[in-house]
């Protein structure tokens, strides 16, 4: 089957265009159809010829269909979406204010495991493809009828290990769909030579770190991938990444009542990351099914923020969106719960 319009080039839907018999300003038409209108078909073009728009018809443009929307009393909306292989994929809307976030998936799946994450728990599948991302963006763009100005690497998988489509798409995203770099973040559990491997494109987005653990035999515990990565390793390279690229870094940290919350913990990370030019963010943990974490309470959640800004670690706490509709960080698992 023919590779989708969507992901291609304002220069290469031209040549394509051409390549139909068609002329080439009409690539200009195809591009704004496609990146700025959001079609699904390319009957929807209505500036093109109707026989020739008959005749492509079938052609993939590359969009996926909603199988599923759920919205949130706060505004975010959770799409399920179905590829053309039939893989279901989850993307958020997240609104606040003037902006318009959404959270995307790079895998159908993951394949890192991590105990307190619904993705985690349900396996790997396959990547993502470079249209496949930016699907996610039109679709959510669409649906709320306004411009996505921020976008994070957060929905499932691990970005990293899907490295080459994701910074395929950045570039797309910020060419063809017009989102600033500086508005994406890419947020990664850690994978071995990839920090380094990604701090060589230079982006301007923000690398987000999930650390989850002051320590290295608590965050193996936690992250069975983290075996393979010393916490000592991860921070050296993100050190490595804010020098090459002159970004700063953020440290997520999912906090599990009981678990990585102590006081004892929230001394410990302060002590790590002291002196790095880094933010961090403390994610309550969201429940999943089969785990048997729970979240923190609020107070034991201040006291933990209260010792990293006295250790003037900067330190915010995440505001947890989309709960009910289970499309909060980490409950995103690609199926409808029955
Ligand atoms: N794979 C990447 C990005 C997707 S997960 C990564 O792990 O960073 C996005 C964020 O949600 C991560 O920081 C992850 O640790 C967090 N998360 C996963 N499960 C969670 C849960 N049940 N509650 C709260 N945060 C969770
Ligand atoms: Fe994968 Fe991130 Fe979930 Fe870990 S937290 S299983 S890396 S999506």
């Amino acid at each position: 089957m023919m590779t989708p319009l969507l992901g291609r080039s304002l220069a290469e839907l031209s040549d394509w265009v051409e390549a139909q018999g068609q002329p080439r300003y009409r690539g200009k038409q195809l591009y704004e159809w496609v990146y700025q209108r959001g079609i699904a078909s390319l009957t929807e073009v209505t500036v093109f010829p109707k026989r020739w728009r008959e005749q492509v018809a079938e052609l993939p443009v590359g969009r996926s269909q909603v199988q599923h929307r759920l919205s949130s009393a706060d505004g975010t909306v959770k799409y399920l979406l179905q590829l053309a292989d039939g893989a279901i994929i989850e993307t958020v809307g997240i609104p606040t204010a003037k902006r318009l976030t959404v959270c995307v998936s790079t895998q159908v799946g993951c394949p890192m495991g991590c105990t307190f994450c619904a993705t985690g728990k349900g396996g790997f599948t396959r990547n993502l493809a470079k249209h496949e991302i930016l699907d996610q963006v039109l679709t959510v763009q669409g649906d709320f009828g306004q411009r996505v100005s921020h976008l994070v690497f957060m929905g499932m998988g691990e970005p990293l290990m899907n490295l080459e489509q994701v910074v395929g798409a950045i570039a797309s995203l910020n060419q063809d769909i017009g989102i600033g770099q500086r508005n994406m973040t890419i947020s990664t559990v850690g994978i071995p030579q990839r920090i380094h491997q990604l701090a060589g494109y230079q982006l301007q987005a923000t690398l987000a770190v999930s650390l989850h653990a002051p320590n290295q035999a608590l965050r193996s515990q936690l992250i069975p991938s983290a075996n393979h990565y010393p916490l000592e390793a991860l921070l050296s390279d993100c050190k490595d990444y804010v020098a090459t690229t002159g970004r700063r870094v953020s440290f997520e940290y999912t906090l599990l009542a009981g678990v990585n919350d102590q006081v004892e913990h929230a001394h410990q990370l302060a002590q790590l990351i002291r002196g790095f030019q880094s933010h961090v963010n403390l994610i309550p943990y969201n429940p999943i099914a089969d785990a048997d974490f729970r979240r923190p309470q609020g107070a034991s959640l201040q006291q933990f923020s209260q010792i990293l800004t006295d250790a003037r670690v900067a330190v915010s706490i995440r505001r947890t969106r989309g709960l009910e509709a289970s499309a909060a960080c980490g409950q995103l698992r690609g199926q409808r719960l029955p």
